[in-house]
């Protein structure tokens, strides 16, 4: 058997193993400490003009602390993206409050504007929009954040799958009055595990930095006046993602090159379809992903257990909020006249392996495979 492709799995260089052997050396193993510190100011720098970052452990763990910072509460709708990984919406959950998801629009499968607007119609009483940029696509950022304002309610823009992408020149994760990052395994860059709260508005990140170690207000005992979590990042855990920051353009620059790669070792055929983006953004190509026409004889299913026969990892399309069994009480809010254009998407899609570590060699295999399915 081959060697296994995998779709997206962590690349480690030298730099990492130098943050965290600095930190064994000097005993800063945990809590907090240089890397931290670190970290937090290289994503600050990275994302541009005015940004602050609070390191956590996870990203689910800062959508969670964006929706309690923001004021959500018990019983509050909150709009969430329908296409996306359930940890966008999760913490809608956590806090009690009631999710109600938002169609794609077919241009980028993000929240469609439109649908957001039909929403805000029915539930004129919502209180917060949360919205990933799928695979690493923008959304319509300025429209999305546009409605919210509108509405007077605050836009959370889930950036975990987006770090390195630009909307209208601007890195994604300076859009919403909360960015969400993650840094989990299989991200364009890893800490292992871990994500960040980040923001324009210093004190909300500073409200994440205290609510996330336990919420200690500042006296000599423990006081505590709100309710804390043990959400804060490690700092050996830090080490790892800022020896990371170090390569995430390269990351990027890779990760556009697949992208490249399978476009060129497809475009003949026809039935075939990229996971599209407006021409006002820039993604990072973390995932490439692309749709089969109905009529096509060749289903995702098809490519999917042909790669796996040569041990290569594909994934489907995140299967949509509306459809799934946990959130069957939940409404779901479409402008298209059929089903619903997520559940299209998760009908006729897949995610194509996308790690940097492929060779030319390995990217011709694969486009090699999906060809001779269609007969070229
Ligand atoms: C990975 C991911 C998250 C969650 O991040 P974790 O660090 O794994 O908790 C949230 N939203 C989206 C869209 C993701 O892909």
């Amino acid at each position: 058997m081959k060697e296994r492709i995998f779709l997206s799995s962590p690349t480690m260089h030298d730099k990492e193993m130098m943050y965290i052997k600095e930190a064994f050396d000097t005993n800063w193993v945990a809590p907090l400490g240089k890397n931290v510190d670190g970290f937090e100011e290289d994503m600050q720098r990275y994302l541009g003009e005015g940004m602050y970052a609070a390191a956590l452990s996870a990203g689910t763990a800062a959508i969670h602390l964006a929706l309690i910072i923001e004021g959500i509460g018990r019983d509050d709708i909150v709009f969430g993206s329908d296409l996306t990984f359930a940890a966008t919406v999760n913490p809608i959950t956590y806090i009690g409050a009631r999710p109600v998801f938002i169609d794609s629009e077919r241009n980028t499968w993000n929240m469609d504007p439109e649908a957001l607007e039909k929403a805000f119609e029915k539930y004129p009483q919502a209180k917060a929009v949360i919205s990933a940029n799928l695979y690493g696509t923008p959304a319509r950022l300025d429209e999305l954040k546009s409605i919210c304002d509108r509405h007077g309610v605050p836009f959370i823009e889930d950036a975990a799958e987006s770090l390195g992408s630009k909307f209208k020149g601007e890195q994604t994760g300076r859009f919403g009055d909360i960015g969400i990052l993650s840094f989990n395994g299989n991200k364009i860059i890893t800490s292992s595990g871990g994500g960040m709260l980040v923001s324009k508005d210093e004190e909300k990140v500073k409200k994440a930095r205290f609510l996330s170690t336990q919420a200690r207000e500042k006296a000599r005992h423990y006081e505590h006046k709100e309710i804390g979590f043990n959400y804060r990042m490690s700092n050996i855990v830090a080490g790892i993602g800022r020896g990371q920051m170090e390569y995430l353009d390269e990351h990027v620059r890779l990760k556009r090159e697949i992208r490249k790669r399978y476009e060129e070792g497809l475009a003949d055929i026809k039935e075939i379809s990229f996971n599209p983006f407006t021409a006002d953004s820039e993604p990072n190509c973390w995932l490439t992903c692309i749709t089969i026409d109905r009529a096509s004889k060749v289903k995702p299913l098809d490519i999917m257990e042909a790669l796996e026969k040569e041990n290569i990892e594909t994934r489907p399309i995140w299967k949509p909020m509306h459809l799934q069994p946990v959130y069957k009480e939940a409404d779901f809010i479409k402008v298209c006249d059929i089903e619903s254009v997520s559940g299209d998407i998760f009908d006729t899609g897949l995610c194509l392996p996308s790690d940097i570590k492929n060779t030319p060699e390995d990217m011709d295999r694969i486009t090699g495979l999906i060809r001779s399915l269609f007969g070229r």
